[in-house]
């Protein structure tokens, strides 16, 4: 159940997400986590209704409108009409749905003792990295370092660290190596 979400996307990114502005990776992510928080559901239909009644109210130079990209429209987004429930031990639905997997049929790459990786296809020319990460419980993730944004998504099961235990559904969020803390 959502209610065991405890951390959740920064509003900027939300708000990014919401635009379309998001790179395909943490769009991905956002979009995975939207699909398990029906909190995070919510604020995103708020921001998406928000900005696109403000683009209505404010035409582009010669009369036309401006489209904005709103999750809707995103490869990512989960139709808006036909929430789904989550379940544990399945992939989000966004991510099952565009790459037609389960978490039974993939195909792991051992990276380590008790560390495996998938990386996920992105779009031609985006920027970034997608991947899906399995660790056997004791394992250590290796020191790695966060040039950009990274946001990490739990899946099954649970991580912790100097932050926090991190639970199915919850997000962590680094910036440019500082952790984002939202709330
Ligand atoms: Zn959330």
């Amino acid at each position: 159940m959502s209610k065991t979400i405890t951390r959740h996307p920064d509003d900027a990114t939300l708000i990014s997400f919401a635009a379309g502005a998001l790179s395909e990776p943490l769009a991905a992510a956002v979009s995975a986590h939207v699909s398990m928080c029906a909190e995070c559901r919510d604020e995103v239909r708020d921001m998406a209704l928000i900005g696109s009644s403000l683009l209505e109210t404010a035409p582009a130079p010669g009369g036309r409108v401006a489209v904005p990209a709103r999750p809707e429209d995103s490869i990512w987004s989960e139709p808006a009409s036909s929430p789904r429930r989550e379940r544990a031990g399945e992939l989000p639905s966004p991510i099952a749905r565009k790459y037609g997997l389960s978490l039974e049929d993939i195909e792991w790459k051992r990276l380590g003792p008790g560390l495996w990786q998938h990386r996920l296809p992105l779009s031609p020319g985006a920027k970034g990295d997608l991947y899906l990460l399995k660790l056997t419980p004791g394992c250590k993730l290796p020191v790695h370092g966060h040039a950009g944004a990274e946001l990490t998504l739990v899946l099954t099961g649970a991580f912790s660290d100097a932050t926090g235990e991190y639970r199915r559904g919850d997000v962590q969020e680094v910036d440019a190596g500082r952790l984002v803390v939202r709330r």
